[in-house]
């Protein structure tokens, strides 16, 4: 029998539905992927024995014909998500040890149907960072090597683990969060598919709070098609979550296929700075000559205010973690360092449960947001914010799609000294992702090749608001075209 890991998520419904393995032998064949890969520190926690009695109780279902749309897919849960009597600690000393009392909404609606959990992935602490490097349980090794050089290199971040271990067939798929591009930016490192879908498409409740105006929950996999059925579950509105939108959830395969003739794929001039990485700026020429062969229109389009999105990021984003990390006081939830008196307790607590990049962000968040301060910059951040949503609204009307570069370079060493001794060269690697955040868009990497040196590069699809299906569907060309293939 081939290797059940190889499978894509898609092929192995197929073959759980034909009855050519079972749940428990596909579990099985992860747990040990999952066991031999270790190295690479994808994830911080492992729960075989829950993945093997869920892959059971799914082999029940496909025996008397119940079984459900995901039925004994063993995915991995990036660790930013409550799983009820799962260790959750978003990847920092300050939730040492914390077992939730409930699930996040979305690994419920996976649980309700079918999936198995493989175990927590590792992650860049409370999902501050660009490269896992932040996370308390130590940097995620990327599965890809340059083919000159046997450093090992970092997979991207926040998420990771989540994108090595699907690269490293470490599991079908798994959860992301995006942020600032936390789905994309590291599906693009590790040569996989994900999308973060429209602010709101998602429930956020259950999921620890970085920026709650700018998170948003979306699928890490091996397809294009496997993001969809992922989707198609994870998506819809949810009474738990006040900004989880009442807009209905269609099926996400449907037009994953065809035609896209006629299309608008808009090309923002702002993208193509003069510095921009050569195999970079030729990957986006090939997507661009790939949809324009299969009909699609080529739109120049602008959109200005691009220049402003990471300061404007990097305000906003601080300022909502300095108040959402707020509730972590060594009174309720995990570390409790003890001190002289209450304050030296919180004093305590927070100076030792928290590293040095989510202290940075929320001295930076506590700053802006300070009287004296927060016209000059939260609220200017907050209006700039407003005009990087009207430059895609303008877009919009010329087009009906966006393709950028995912990320601007290919993975870089661990440790990288550049990026290490100056936080804001790690802030630069976000240049083509924030805006969508920003946005609230949805926006999609798909892997389409590899640099000069074998390592992955990644294309970005923008949609209009709620228009995953067409990014699918233009995703789904592009993949068909760049046939690209994980090692
Ligand atoms: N790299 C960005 C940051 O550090 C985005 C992170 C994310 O999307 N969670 O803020």
């Amino acid at each position: 029998m081939t290797d059940l890991t190889n499978l894509t998520l898609t092929e192995t419904l197929d073959g759980l539905k034909n009855k050519q393995f079972s749940a428990t032998e596909v579990t099985q064949s992860y747990i040990k992927s999952m066991e031999a890969n270790r190295r690479l520190n994808a994830y911080v926690l492992e729960t075989p024995e829950v993945a093997l009695t869920q892959a059971k109780e799914a082999d029940t279902r496909y025996a008397n014909g119940t079984n459900k749309a995901l039925d004994g897919i063993p995915m991995g849960i990036k660790d930013l998500f409550c799983t009820k009597g799962i260790r959750t600690t978003a990847c920092s000393h300050i939730l040492d040890n914390f077992i939730p009392q409930y699930e996040s909404t979305v690994t419920q609606n996976l649980l309700n149907a079918g999936i198995s959990i493989l175990g927590k992935l590792n992650m860049d602490e409370f999902a501050m960072g660009g490269s896992n490097e932040t996370s308390y349980f130590g940097p995620v090794i990327n599965p890809y090597k340059a083919d000159n050089s046997d450093a090992d290199l970092v997979a991207g971040g926040s998420s990771g683990g989540s994108a090595a271990a699907v690269s490293a067939n470490m599991c079908v798929a798994a959860t992301g969060t995006d942020t600032g591009g936390s789905i994309r930016q590291p599906s693009a490192l590790c040569g996989v598919t994900g999308i973060k879908p429209t602010y709101g498409r998602c429930s956020r409740y259950g999921i620890m709070a970085f920026a709650s105006s700018l998170d948003q929950a979306g699928p890490i996999a091996k397809s294009v098609k496997d993001c969809a059925l992922l989707l198609n579950v994870m998506a819809g509105h949810d009474d738990k979550d006040s900004t989880s939108a009442t807009v209905a959830v269609p099926d996400f395969t449907q037009l994953i296929g065809k035609d896209i003739r006629g299309l608008k794929i808009g090309i923002p001039a702002e993208y193509r700075p003069d510095g921009l990485n050569a195999e970079i700026a030729k990957l986006w020429d090939d997507g661009i000559a790939m949809l324009k062969a299969r009909g699609a229109e080529i739109v120049n389009i602008s959109l200005p205010h691009t220049k402003y999105a990471l300061a404007a990021y990097y305000i906003i984003a601080p300022a909502e973690a300095s108040s959402n990390l707020a509730r972590y006081d060594g009174v309720r939830y995990g570390l409790r360092v003890e001190g002289n008196g209450l304050d030296e307790m919180y004093i305590n607590t927070r100076s030792e449960g928290f590293g040095k990049e989510v202290k940075r962000r929320i001295m930076i968040g506590t700053y802006v947001l300070s009287a004296g301060y927060y016209d000059a910059y939260y609220l200017k951040a907050q209006k700039v914010r407003r005009l990087i949503r009207n430059d895609f609204i303008e877009a919009f009307k010329k087009c009906d799609m966006i393709l950028t570069p995912t990320s601007p370079t290919p993975a870089f060493p661990i440790g990288d000294k550049s990026m290490q001794d100056n936080p804001i060269n790690m802030y630069l690697n976000d240049v083509f992702t924030v805006s969508v955040n920003l946005a609230g868009l949805p926006g999609m990497s798909i892997p389409m090749g590899l640099s000069e040196h074998g390592l992955p590069l990644g294309l970005q699809l923008i949609g209009q608001a709620f228009d995953e299906q067409r990014i699918f569907q233009v995703a789904s060309a592009l993949e068909q075209d760049a046939a690209f293939k994980r090692k």
